[in-house]
């Protein structure tokens, strides 16, 4: 069989499995999305905040802009011509924002971390992640020559076993979680990992933050500021195209960090840095983040609404988020309810393997500051109507 028939084989199947992803073109108008003529609610964006949905947050950005200012490309990496003045001013304030010495922008939460991990993690380095860690961690980890094994998703017991049997192994142990995992929606503990490290000694923590950076936090700075754990993190990653409504990723670090980064994070050396209209973007909305605390008190509460409504469900694993996911287990299932709702006004889609594990296909609503709360009500009210086959 030549390698093309091997490749549409493996997409019959992945069809027949219910696991064939494909493209939807949507158009957009606030928080809802239009498709085939029906517009629905969207419950499968990233728009934490509502900032993207925002048109005025546009206009005020558009009045700045002028033929002189108005860059789409960098035309080159930071370190050749890319370095444009706007970089300096966004990293200097994300430093200051968290009260640590340095930060780095790169080109997307990707770069940042199928980057970070290689740099850092040499020979002599253990990588130990949370099971459920994001695709772009475990490409980081594989890219990496440090040795690596992974812990049950937030146990903290199995995590000091693993601390315990082999510190004394390694120059260093590089522990990798997110702060808000994003398909299950739950937590980490990042205090509680803290303490393992002020014991062991030679573990640094990664903590990547995408899916809390803007939502968390009295000034939106994420889980570890609302864990009260900054200062005891020594990799904290985000990214700006979740809540932010922008793109990129970033770490704020040490200067020795963020100075080792340049010189030999590959992602961040050998790609076009990011056009200086989007870094203008970025610092337009960082200035403003910590003021945006009613959209995070709102988010928090339309939130608690559609958990609690659905917490007699039964299937709903106790988040605190603003991520719910229901289980379907079979994929055909989350796709069968995703199709029912769609069909009802919610643009939800079925999340299935290999994003989640085998058994475990489900639905992920991704609330937003921009939707009212009648909109959850009715959502939890057709949620439970298509589960239970209404
Ligand atoms: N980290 C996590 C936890 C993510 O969920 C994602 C994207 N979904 C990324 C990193 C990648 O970020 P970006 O979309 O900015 O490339």
């Amino acid at each position: 069989m030549n390698a093309i028939s091997s490749f549409e084989n493996e997409l019959v199947h992945l069809r027949a499995v219910g696991n064939l992803r494909s493209l939807h073109p949507l158009e957009h108008d606030g928080p809802y999305v239009l498709q085939h003529g029906r517009r629905m609610l969207n419950l499968s964006s990233n728009d934490y905040l509502g900032l993207a949905s925002d048109e005025g947050l546009r206009a005020a950005f558009l009045d700045r802009l002028t033929p002189e200012n108005f860059l789409m490309s960098a035309s080159s990496s930071r370190l050749l011509a890319g370095d444009f003045p706007i970089c300096g001013q966004v990293e200097e304030l994300l430093a200051g924002m968290y009260g640590k010495e340095a930060a780095l922008v790169f080109n997307s939460g990707y770069h940042m971390n199928v980057g970070i991990l290689p740099a850092l993690a040499g020979d002599n380095t253990l990588i130990v992640a949370d099971k459920l860690v994001h695709a772009s961690l475990i490409d980081g980890i594989r890219l990496s020559k440090a040795a690596f094994c992974r812990f049950r998703h937030g146990d903290m017991e199995q995590l000091d076993m693993i601390l315990e049997r082999s510190h004394a192994k390694y120059r260093q142990i590089i522990v990798a979680v997110e702060s808000v995992y994003s398909m299950d929606g739950d937590k980490a503990c990042l205090p509680q990992i803290c303490d393992m490290k002020r014991h062991y000694g030679n573990v640094f923590i990664y903590v990547d933050e995408a899916h809390a950076f803007g939502v968390l936090g009295e000034n939106g700075l994420g889980l570890a500021e609302e864990q009260g754990c900054i200062h005891d993190l020594d990799y904290i990653c985000g990214t700006f195209g979740k809540a932010l409504a922008s793109v990129g990723g970033f770490i704020v670090c040490s200067r020795v960090v963020r100075e080792y980064l340049v010189n030999r994070m590959r992602p961040f050396i050998y790609s076009t840095a990011l056009p200086p209209l989007n870094w203008m973007w970025t610092l337009f909305l960082l200035r403003q983040l910590k003021d945006m605390k009613m959209r995070r008190r709102h988010l928090a509460n339309l939130s608690a609404v559609l958990r609690e409504a659905l917490r007699d469900a039964g299937t709903i694993p106790l988040t605190s988020t603003h991520i719910v996911p229901l289980l379907a287990g079979e994929s055909n299932q989350a796709a069968r309810w995703a199709e029912q709702l769609q069909y009802r006004g919610f643009y939800v889609l079925p999340v299935r393997p290999p994003t989640v594990p085998e058994g475990t296909a489900r639905l992920r609503f991704s609330l937003a500051a921009s939707m009212k709360g009648k909109e959850i009500d009715n959502l939890a009210q057709n949620i439970l109507e298509v589960k239970d086959g209404i």
